[in-house]
C-alpha cells in the first residue's frame, strides 16, 4: 500500500509528540495539515507566516528528524502558506543548509493569511461586518493639550509626523522613553487619537505591556495563541506602553519579536514607550533591543519652569479654574520633575480650598506642597543660591568655583556671594570656601561690587530682585 501525505504526517506527529510538551504540540503541530506527498517531498500547510517562522525557529531539527525517519535521508519538507486560496510554496531553511539557521533572520516576506472572521478577541466590537478594533484610547490625551517645550520637542514632532503618515516615516518603531510622569502615555495616545480621528480605516490599538503579557498568558492557557497572533497582525498602529514590563518575560518577548517583525515588514506603525533607554532595558533579548533601534528613540526630559507653567496653566483652564498667577508660579517653581505630581498638587489645592473655604494663595499652596515634596530644605543654602543663579545666568554651576575672566560668570559668582551673605547665616569665610576656596575679602569685594552695580544699573537691579524673589518663592525658607 502506498502511503499518502496524511499517513506520513500522522507518523511524523507520533514522533514529534514524544518530543514536545502537550501544550506545544497542540499549539504548533495540531493546526498543521499535510497537503501533498511527492515521493520524498512532503508538503504541509501552516496557518500563516508567523507560524512558519516559529516552527522554523523552534522545531526545525525535530521536524527534519521525524520526516527523515519516515521518508528516508533524502526527505524534504515544503511549507504551504495559503493566501486568498492561491498556493504559495516556501522552502524551509532546513532544506537549504544545516548551518544557516539563525534566530535573528530577515528573510523574504512570505504572505500569510489573516482570517478576520475567525478572530476571537475582547477588543473586537461585535456586530460590525468589517472588523473594527476598539483602539482602547483615552480621548482626553491629544496633541492639542500636550504642551510643547524643549523637553519634548523631538518626541512630539516625531509623533506628529507619524500621525500624518503612520508606517510611512523612518520613525518605525518610535520609542518614547523618559521617567515616570513625563508624558509618555499622553504622547503615545495622542498619536493614536490623531490617527483615529482622521483616518477611519486604520486599526489602531493601545495596550499596556502588562495587559499584553496577560493576554499571552491567557492565550497559552486557552490554547489560542493563534487567535492572539492573528488579531495583532491585523493592527495598523500598535501602541505598546511601558515595555520595560516585558523584561525577563521570555515567552512574551518571543511572541512579541515575531509580531514586531510581521508588523514592521508589512509597513505597520509600532509605537513603544519605556521608562528607560532601550540599551538599559535589562532582561530584554538583544534581538528585540536591536529592533527597537531601527526607528527613532526620543526621550522626554523634565520640563523647564516655563513649560511647567504652560502645562499647569492649560490644565487649570481645562478645569475652568482661575488660579492666581503667583500661585501657579509658586507651584511650578517647587514641583520640578514630575508633571503628574504637578497635577496632584493642583487637585489637592483645589480640594482644600473648597473644603475649608480658603482662598487659594501662596500660603495654602505651600502647605499643600509640603505634603508632596518629601525633601524640603528648611533654609536657603549657598549651594541652592549658586544653582539658581547659575541657572538664571545660564552658566554651568561649577564655573562659579573656578578662576575666570568671563564677564557673565564673574557677575554670577559675585551675585551668588552677595545673596549668600544676605540670605544665609554663613560667615564670610564659610561663604568664600564654597566658591572654590576663596577668602573672606573676596566675598566682601563681591558684595560691594554688586551693591555698586545695583545703584548704577537699573536692569541689573531688576535681575537681582528677580533672583531674590525666586529664592524666596522656593520652599527653602
Ligand atoms: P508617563 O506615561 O510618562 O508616566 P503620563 O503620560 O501619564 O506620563 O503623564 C502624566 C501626566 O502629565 C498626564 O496627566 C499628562 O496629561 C500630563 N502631561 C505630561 N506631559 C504633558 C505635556 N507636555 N502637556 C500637557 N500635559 C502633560
Ligand atoms: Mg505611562
Amino acid at each position: 500500500m502506498t502511503r499518502d501525505s496524511q499517513m506520513v504526517w500522522d507518523d511524523c506527529l507520533r514522533i514529534i509528540k514524544k518530543n514536545v510538551s502537550p501544550q506545544s504540540f497542540k499549539t504548533w503541530f495540531e493546526p498543521i495539515k499535510p497537503v501533498q506527498l511527492d515521493s520524498d517531498v512532503l508538503t504541509i500547510q501552516v496557518p500563516n507566516k508567523f507560524f512558519f517562522e516559529w516552527i522554523e525557529e523552534h522545531y526545525v531539527q525535530l521536524l527534519k528528524k521525524s520526516i527523515r525517519q519516515e521518508l528516508g535521508e533524502k526527505a524534504r519538507l515544503v511549507y504551504h502558506i495559503p493566501e486568498n486560496g492561491t498556493a504559495d510554496f516556501t522552502q524551509p531553511k532546513a532544506n537549504k543548509s544545516d548551518g544557516g539557521h539563525s534566530a535573528d533572520k530577515d528573510n523574504e516576506p512570505v504572505p500569510g493569511v489573516f482570517d478576520a472572521e475567525m478572530i476571537k478577541n475582547p477588543f473586537i466590537i461585535p456586530g460590525i461586518k468589517r472588523i473594527k478594533v476598539d483602539p482602547q484610547l483615552n480621548p482626553h490625551y491629544t496633541f492639542e493639550n500636550f504642551i510643547e517645550g524643549d523637553c519634548n520637542r523631538l518626541a512630539r514632532n516625531a509623533g506628529l509626523a507619524i500621525a500624518k503618515r503612520p508606517g510611512g516615516t523612518a520613525f518605525n518603531p518610535l520609542v518614547i522613553f523618559g521617567d515616570v510622569g513625563l508624558g509618555k502615555t499622553h504622547l503615545a495616545q495622542a498619536i493614536g487619537n490623531d490617527i483615529v480621528s482622521r483616518i477611519q480605516d486604520k486599526a489602531v490599538l493601545y495596550v499596556s505591556a502588562e495587559k499584553f503579557t496577560n493576554q499571552i498568558i491567557q492565550a497559552i492557557k486557552n490554547n489560542s495563541v493563534n487567535d492572539f497572533v492573528n488579531f495583532y497582525q491585523m493592527i495598523d498602529v500598535l501602541i505598546l506602553d511601558d515595555i520595560q514590563f516585558l523584561s525577563g518575560k521570555q515567552k512574551t518577548q518571543e511572541i512579541f519579536f515575531h509580531l514586531f517583525n510581521q508588523l514592521h515588514q508589512n509597513g505597520k506603525q509600532i509605537i513603544l514607550t519605556s521608562d528607560r533607554a532601550p540599551k538599559d532595558l535589562e532582561g530584554m533579548e538583544d534581538r528585540l533591543i536591536s529592533r527597537f533601534k531601527w526607528g527613532l528613540t526620543a526621550d522626554l526630559q523634565s520640563p523647564d519652569l516655563e513649560t511647567r507653567m504652560a502645562i499647569l496653566g492649560s490644565k487649570m483652564e481645562e478645569e475652568g479654574v482661575d488660579l492666581p498667577q503667583d500661585v501657579l508660579e509658586f507651584i511650578c517653581y517647587n514641583i520640578k520633575n514630575n508633571i503628574r505630581e504637578l497635577e496632584g498638587v493642583m487637585v489637592s489645592l483645589l480640594a482644600q480650598s473648597t473644603l475649608i473655604r480658603r482662598d487659594v494663595d501662596i500660603d495654602l499652596a505651600r502647605e499643600v506642597i509640603r505634603n508632596f515634596v518629601t525633601t524640603i530644605n528648611k533654609e536657603i543654602t549657598v549651594e541652592f543660591i549658586q544653582q539658581l543663579v547659575a541657572e538664571h545666568f545660564n552658566v554651568p554651576v561649577e564655573k562659579l568655583h573656578h578662576e575666570t575672566r568671563k564677564r557673565n560668570i564673574v557677575i554670577a559668582r559675585q551675585l551668588s556671594m552677595y545673596l549668600a551673605k544676605k540670605l544665609t547665616n554663613k560667615s564670610l569665610k564659610a561663604i568664600g570656601e564654597q566658591f572654590g576656596g576663596r577668602d573672606h575679602s573676596t566675598v566682601i569685594y563681591s558684595c560691594k561690587a554688586v551693591q555698586d552695580m545695583m545703584d548704577t544699573d537699573l536692569i541689573f537691579k531688576d535681575t537681582v530682585e528677580e533672583v531674590e524673589k525666586k529664592l524666596k518663592m522656593s520652599l527653602n525658607n
